[in-house]
């Protein structure tokens, strides 16, 4: 039996005191229960003020109907993570790492169901990269393996000052990153079909990569940086033919980056949320087999739905192979116990 290791996984308190209440404004997140009917699984709906945002149920609140679904899909540890609603990155920082301390604790509280099977990553105020390395340390002494951060800061991109100095912070401490899209770029123009979703985020994933690398924060920070990009890093791996074309033939295309992009692919790692073998395909011919990790976006609806069985039945990946996606390289990447 393979072991399975789900490094991309969210999730919601199930209550939590009212953010509009403490500090004003019309825009924090908070859940509306849907009353139960006594069978079937409690439900509720995300609310961002008073506009319905997504509607979600209790495997995210409750660590035992997860580890139930996890044990039903052969899932043997999951990390779980807030979703990005909960960053408040353009909030005052005192407001943000209010939210970071109470999503944070709350996320060991969920993991406490089963501790040797479920682990939280925490967030940080990125808005302010001082605060935030102090409460990446101290989610670190309290149990977190890792951080989640936004992939950018209004309009900072992960080369800014900022985001570099907290991830040289993270190499430092040997606290692993993992990189998530959120306040999707094009807002109007993806409002619909939930094109947010499907156009807008593996974009910003991309942009992020690229900036990254041409921003020369490869190059800044130090290399034990253990810095993950979600949903397979967007289109990144499909354009670094691009990337790479336009750094050799354009000065201006270079940025700061000492080298081309494909020097810099040994620094990174992606998750494999792609759906589709020919992408895992793509993926494993730019990135190696040493540098992908297993996450399904659960429990959402767009996230992988029969978890672990993209990787277990992708035609051209070997057992070893396949071991490391869905659990070694996690395990060596987080720290997770065997
Ligand atoms: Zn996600």
């Amino acid at each position: 039996m393979m072991k399975v290791v789900d490094i991309h996984s969210h999730f919601f308190p199930k209550t939590w005191p009212s953010l509009q209440q403490k500090f004003g404004g019309d825009d924090w997140p908070w859940l509306r229960h849907q009353k139960s009917n006594g069978s079937g699984l409690e439900k509720a709906m995300l609310m961002k003020g008073n506009k319905e945002f997504r509607p979600i149920y209790s495997a995210c609140w409750d660590g035992k109907v997860r580890i139930e679904e996890m044990d039903q899909h052969g899932v043997d540890q999951q990390i779980i993570s807030a979703t990005p609603i909960l960053f408040a990155y353009e909030k005052p920082v005192e407001q943000s790492l209010y939210c970071a301390q109470l999503f944070n604790d709350a996320a060991l509280e969920i993991c406490q169901v089963n501790p040797q099977r479920l682990f939280a990553m925490a967030q940080v105020p990125l808005q302010d990269p001082d605060v935030a390395c102090v409460e990446a340390s101290r989610a670190k002494s309290t149990g977190h393996v890792g951080i989640q951060i936004g992939n950018h800061v209004g309009l900072k991109n992960m080369d800014d000052e900022g985001v570099l100095t907290f991830l040289q912070h993270c190499a430092s401490e040997d606290i692993p990153v993992f990189v998530h899209p959120w306040d999707m770029m094009a807002a109007e123009r993806t409002k619909d079909y939930m094109m947010g979703w499907t156009v807008g985020m593996p974009a910003e994933t991309q942009l992020s990569i690229v900036s990254m690398i041409l921003g020369g924060g490869f190059d800044r920070v130090s290399k034990e940086l253990k810095i993950c990009f979600a949903h397979g890093g967007g289109a990144f791996a499909f354009l670094l033919g691009r990337l790479e074309n336009a750094w050799l033939h354009r000065d201006i295309a270079r940025g700061k980056s000492a080298h081309p992009p494909s020097y810099y692919l040994d620094r990174f790692y992606l998750d494999t949320a792609v759906f589709d073998h020919d992408a895992l395909q793509l993926l494993v011919s730019k990135m190696g087999t040493d540098r992908l990790m297993f996450g399904t976006d659960y429990p959402f609806p767009l996230g992988e739905q029969q978890m672990g069985q993209l990787i277990k039945t992708a035609p051209q990946l070997t057992e070893l192979n396949k071991q490391k996606l869905l659990a070694s390289n996690a395990e060596q990447f987080f720290v997770l116990p065997k």
